[in-house]
């Protein structure tokens, strides 16, 4: 287990600059310092108040041998009201210079916050840039549910993941999902490696023993699902039909058993365009590195990240988070189950439109408690309402995941296959590139749904304690004989059961193989899913 760098005691000039800061609210300017954090409940310190960034240009230079990160970040933003100050987030790294609008300016750093003081005010709406030259060796940082992330040394690299807080341990910004941007990252490492990260690529050039990778993105990205993974990676390049360019980086060690599965990544993008809306971005693709390089696969924006090959079942997850998540971004980390309750979702659907499981039966049985091989793990589904994770370390929790979706099923109950195939691809829409928080879904939903009656999918399955009551089988359910009885479905898999209208269900190859799901998505103590 890596050790964290110890906090940093409060430098001098922090002291310094805080002391200045406060006497400026009394000054009569109307200018006042931007106050860290910008609310989360969960993660109170992620993010700040007072400014909105707009595009991330970030230069690095890392030497994997050295273990040793250069960079120089510089932040546009717009003043959200008068600042005299203002924060910015990054955990470890020792600053070395930060400017405001090419001007010196005065800083000071306590814990991940790094507050920074300009030398003349910045008025509302104006725009700025700050550029922040910094170094070290990153951290590797351990969430509240003890999964690691930030910056994550590889056997030939670095791999950096942010969900919730790790990107703050490699660049400076605003980390938190409700302040999105775009990006622009050029990275130097030694030649014989690659740089792959978000986006789509913008060059490469090779001075002497280096070589400079470039990353543009071009669509908002909140920075948890920034990433950067440096190492040797073979790549591969294709095109979805619909001309979507597809980009993967795979480990070698990797390549054999990974080729299958991404190579369906055309196939399951154009099955999501079916079903979710047109792709949120300008590219898509994989990263896969070696099992073990991180505990679990993660959702990152374009390019998901995954430590060894996925299954097909995990790629469908991964992909899906590209509209719910990525493009409709959660306001604050509470709303974490509008990510994961979809991706589930979308597992699910896809399993019944390929011969599997139908959803219904899925839904059947979670609540019989024979959805897990363990049983803690049937019992935790019903452990916390999936609006309302307890603290941060349950935000990645079973019911966020499993529960959520349920929640999604029961509102498919209530409406139906078309208006809830219509659904899917209207919250997409609704919120495409931005962030939406739990009471904009139900409102969406009602919206949606004007005659329908939605108390008891809120009360009971979103925000209730404990197990809601078995469901009374509706129309919905009557009309396909799912869900009828008091007891387990133990029947077998219903082949061919109706998919969503509009949707072509698949057949092929992979039908009535089993989807063992055997990496996890970010998780805290994530059961295995049972082979299908
Ligand atoms: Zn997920």
């Amino acid at each position: 287990m890596r050790l964290r760098r110890p906090p940093r005691a409060l430098s001098l000039t922090a002291a310094v600059l805080l002391t200045v800061s406060v006497a400026a609210c009394g000054e009569g300017s109307g200018a006042s310092a931007g106050r860290s954090g910008v609310g989360d409940r969960y993660f109170p310190k992620a993010g700040n108040e007072g400014y909105d960034v707009l595009h991330y240009a970030l230069d690095l230079g890392y030497d994997p041998g050295a273990y040793y990160l250069t960079g120089t970040a510089t932040i546009t933003a717009r003043a959200t009201r008068d600042l005299s100050a203002l924060n910015l987030d990054l955990e470890g790294l020792d600053v070395e210079t930060v400017t405001v609008d090419g001007a010196t300016a005065r800083w000071g750093r306590a814990g991940q916050e790094l507050t920074v003081r300009p030398r003349d005010a910045l008025r509302r709406d104006a725009g700025f840039r700050v550029t922040v030259r910094y170094s070290g060796a990153p951290v590797t940082v351990t969430d509240p549910d003890g999964s690691e992330e930030g910056w994550l040394r590889t056997a030939d690299g670095a791999l950096a993941l942010g969900e919730p807080a790790g990107s703050m341990a490699w660049f400076p910004g605003n980390h938190h999902p409700s302040d999105k941007a775009t990006y622009g990252l050029a990275v130097t490492v030694p030649k014989g490696l690659r740089a792959v990260s978000n986006g789509e690529p913008a060059g490469e050039e090779t001075k002497g023993d280096r070589t400079t990778y470039r990353w543009r993105v071009g669509e908002p990205m909140a920075t948890y699902l920034a990433t950067l993974a440096i190492g040797r990676y073979d790549i591969g390049r294709a095109t979805t039909a619909g001309g979507l360019p597809v980009y993967t980086a795979v480990d070698p060690e990797q390549a054999e058993a990974s080729r299958a599965v991404l190579a369906r990544i055309p196939e399951v993008v154009a099955w999501a365009e079916r079903t979710f809306g047109p792709y949120p971005f300008s590219s898509a693709g994989a990263i896969v590195d070696r099992p073990g390089d991180a505990g679990y696969a993660l959702e990152t924006q374009n390019r998901p990240v995954f430590p060894g090959a996925p299954g097909i079942g995990l790629l469908v997850h991964e992909i899906a988070h590209q509209w719910y998540g990525n493009s409709v971004t959660p306001r604050t980390w509470r709303d974490m189950w509008l990510n994961e309750a979809f991706a589930t979702y979308a597992e699910w659907l896809w399993n019944e439109e390929h011969g599997r499981d139908t959803a219904q039966r899925t839904f059947d049985a979670l609540y019989a408690g024979e959805y897990f091989p363990a049983a803690e793990s049937n019992e935790a589904l019903w452990s916390f309402p999936p609006a309302e994770p307890p603290d941060a370390a349950h935000i990645s929790g079973v019911p966020v995941y499993w529960r959520g979706a349920m929640v999604l099923h029961r509102i498919r109950q209530t409406v139906g296959d078309t208006a809830f195939s219509a659904l899917l691809r209207g919250w997409a829409q609704e919120h495409r590139h931005g962030t939406a928080d739990t009471g904009d879904f139900t409102a969406y939903v009602e919206k949606s749904a004007p005659d329908e009656d939605f108390g008891a999918v809120w009360e009971d399955w979103l925000y209730g304690e404990g197990k809601p009551r078995r469901p009374r089988a509706g129309p919905w359910v009557r009309a396909l004989g799912l869900g009828s009885g008091p007891g387990p479905c133990a029947g077998p898999a219903r082949a061919g059961a109706p998919g969503l209208p509009g949707l072509r269900p698949a057949g092929g190859s992979d039908a009535g193989a089993g989807v063992r799901q055997t990496l996890t998505p970010k998780s805290w103590a994530m059961p295995t899913r049972p082979e299908a």
